[in-house]
């Protein structure tokens, strides 16, 4: 490699003072390249002038000060203590701690400027009980070399700490770092947005976040930062839009007729305002000569499959294939069953294809598929496999795409020539995620349930309520009602989870309820024996189903009145919302109860609480977000897109906005971009991309 000074391109060993060893620790977070290192931000400041100084000190208060060590030892009045003094210009101040003495007095040195905060007690005079430390240097000479009024200090861990990268520890890399490299980071965005939107050019920029003038002057550079940020995140967006919705679509789509809206007619209920709205929009979107590329989101139980089902019939009925791909075989079984059900009179034909076939029968699939025969095709990711070919595919929908990478999503979609995108989601995904996230698609929304449906009751219950519990479910179960059971399966400890599923099964069927029919599905059992049980749950011949979080997503079994969910502090609030909508699917009352044995005092009890007290999955989507990161609302398996360093898509709102104008603006050539410029785009969205496929295939 040739030498450079840009900071993406040096290694982070290249500093002084970091080894392998160090080197390895900062992976943990991930720092690898000087540029890394550049944007490892303070998790806060401090801000000297607002320093007490020790004189000042009032009891009870709580401060922060800054002094030097002049002395430490152990003391004993009563007990035993451990006892530094520091000092400023106006006075000494005790510190006092009475247990962790051991890490104290090997930690600190005569001489060292601590930070110190904590409540002013009075004990002779002003002191510190067990304060919050920090070390800001070493000693005077160390101090003498930062004036500055504001000094960062910056996240660790505890990985960290062991190599000494504590704040103090950054704070000696960093700035070294800041005065070699900052000056060559090269610019991201476009010149022309750096002048339109009056951006602090970048190596100024990154200084300042980590020593800022003042807190004002760097959330200014905040925002410009994390403009930049979501600007390329917005080109990326556009990108693949144009990629799949640029172009010309082959296929024609004829409008509907007649016959077609027999089909709504005919359908066993009537469709909501919203099913017919959405089903509006989708169908105007596939009668233009563009790709759709469309996100219908919906909440559980809004009836998102028969909007499905209804727009890939106007497809098929054009004389082209729809394929409609679920994250699950069980989910797979029934979106088939519920399509062939609702397009039974349409003279269209629907196929399943799953991997678990059998070798003949797959090849019958095959066949039929490229062939023709197959109009409508509803299976899971086995719809994308190499050998699948269609014979005219030109509608896609993907169920549940936050279980599926946006990889997963092209490979199907590279199966037909330019098909239109439907891509469903039951996760009510905030505003501004859905702009970020899923920039590149188009947005209906299912807002309303259909008529009659009651609200699920949800309640918060603990051990002792067990045996209400119990009762409660004969009672439902004697009114013909199915229960659904859930236990949590966290992937860490499958195997003890997995007993103590079981043995709650074994415990139910044996002790509790020996005159009722229970049965039990979990990940690890055959697909046969798992289908197997799942239909005699829906027929009826079962009356109580304990399962684990295979239920999850999409199960539908109108009869089902309850669902217990134990551990429930074990899962995510959207997660819960998903099993709740398992139940309070028909006009009877449904109950969603939620056991836990964490304390009454706790965030995750809290949590539970703020969950069983809302119905609403915007509410919930928000609160999840809120409470755990994009991240986990996305699903892993979204995680191709780039890492948001000072971008908060919770509360940047108004820059996600901005973000998206600039890139509409550069794309329509409304702002100009240099070749060097469009290269160095080109690079990052190709890079991305690459990603993208990677975390695809896992
Ligand atoms: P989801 O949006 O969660 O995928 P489904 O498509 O599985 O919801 O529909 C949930 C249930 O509601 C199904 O049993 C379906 O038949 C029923 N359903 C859908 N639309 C209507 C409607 N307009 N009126 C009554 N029931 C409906
Ligand atoms: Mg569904």
């Amino acid at each position: 490699m040739t030498y450079s000074d840009n900071p993406a391109d040096v290694e982070i060993t290249y500093l002084k003072g970091v080894g392998p060893k160090r080197a390895s620790a900062l992976r943990t977070v991930g720092i690898e390249t000087v540029e890394d290192l550049l944007y490892y931000f303070p998790r806060r400041y401090l801000d000297r002038s607002q320093l007490k100084s020790i004189a000042q000190l009032q009891v009870g208060e709580e401060v922060t000060v800054v002094g030097k060590i002049v002395t430490q030892g152990l003391l004993r009045a009563r007990k035993k203590f451990y006892e530094i003094v520091i000092s400023d210009d106006t006075g000494n101040l005790p510190l006092v701690w009475f247990n962790g003495i051991r890490f104290i007095e090997n930690r600190f040195k005569r001489g060292m400027m601590l930070s110190v905060s904590g409540t002013v007690t009075d004990f002779r005079g002003a002191q510190l009980v067990h304060p919050e430390i920090e070390v800001l240097f070493d000693d005077e000479d160390d101090a003498k070399t930062h004036t500055g009024r504001i000094i960062p200090l910056y996240p660790s861990t505890e990985t960290l700490r062991r190599f000494y990268l504590d704040s103090r520890g950054f704070r000696k890399i960093i700035r070294p770092a800041l005065q070699k490299y900052a000056d060559h980071l090269v610019e991201t965005a476009p010149q022309s947005v750096v002048e339109n939107a009056q951006l602090t050019p970048l190596p100024e920029a990154i200084k300042q976040m980590h020593y800022p003038h003042d807190l004002e002057r760097r959330e200014k550079i905040r925002q410009e930062l994390a403009l930049r940020e979501l600007l390329l995140f917005q080109l990326l967006v556009a990108d693949r839009r144009k990629r799949q919705a640029g172009g010309k679509k082959k296929h024609e789509i004829k409008p509907p007729d007649e016959p077609y809206r027999d089909l709504a007619r005919q359908l066993p209920f009537r469709l909501t305002g919203a099913q017919k709205r959405c089903i509006a929009e989708l169908i105007e979107d596939l009668l233009k000569p563009h790709p759709m590329m469309r996100l219908l989101q919906g909440d559980v139980g809004a009836g998102k499959t028969v909007v499905a089902a209804l727009t890939m019939a106007l497809v098929a009925r054009s004389g082209y294939q729809a394929a409609m791909m679920a994250p699950t075989e069980i989910l797979a079984q029934q979106h088939f069953e519920t399509v062939s059900r609702i397009l039974e009179n349409s003279g269209l034909t629907v196929s399943l294809l799953t991997g678990s076939l059998s070798a003949a029968v797959r090849r019958k699939a095959l066949d039929d598929l490229i062939t023709g025969r197959t109009d409508i095709l509803v299976g899971t990711h086995a719809l994308k496999s190499a050998d699948v070919m269609y014979r005219a595919l030109a509608y896609v929908i993907v169920d549940e795409q936050h279980r599926f990478g946006v990889a997963e999503r092209e490979a199907l979609l590279e199966k037909g020539e330019s098909p239109d995108l439907l891509v469903m989601t039951a996760t009510p995904i905030p505003r501004t995620l859905a702009l970020t996230a899923y920039g590149d698609l188009d947005l209906s929304i299912l807002d309303e349930k259909p008529a009659g449906r009651r609200v699920v009751k949800s309640a918060l219950r603990t051990e002792a309520d067990r045996p209400k519990i119990y009762s409660f479910i004969r009672e439902e179960v004697g009114k013909g009602h199915k229960i659904f059971m859930i236990y949590p399966l966290v992937q860490e400890s499958l195997r003890t989870q997995m007993k103590a599923a079981t043995r709650a099964y074994k415990e139910l069927k044996d002790d509790i309820f020996p005159d009722l029919q229970i049965g039990m599905v979990h990940g690890q059992m055959k697909k046969e024996e798992r289908d197997d049980v799942m239909a005699r749950f829906s027929s009826g011949e079962l009356n109580v189903l304990v399962a684990t979080t295979v239920v999850e997503v999409g199960i539908d079994v109108p009869d089902a009145t309850a669902i217990v969910i134990e551990h429930a502090e074990r899962f995510g609030l959207s997660q819960l919302h998903q099993l709740r909508g398992r139940v309070g699917r028909s006009e009877r009352q449904s109950y969603c109860i939620l056991m836990t044995d964490v304390e009454p005092e706790s965030d995750a009890y809290r949590r539970l609480e703020r969950f069983v007290a809302t119905t609403d999955g915007f509410e919930i989507a928000e609160l999840d977000l809120e409470l755990r990161g994009p991240g986990d609302l996305l699903g892993k398996r979204q995680s191709g897109k780039p890492d948001f360093r000072v971008a908060n898509l919770l509360t940047d709102m108004k820059l996600i906005l901005t973000a998206r104008e600039y890139a509409a603006k550069l794309l329509e050539n409304a702002l100009p971009v240099t070749d060097d410029e469009r290269v160095r785009l080109n690079r990052f969205i190709k890079r991305q991309r690459e990603l993208e496929t990677s975390s695809g295939i896992s």
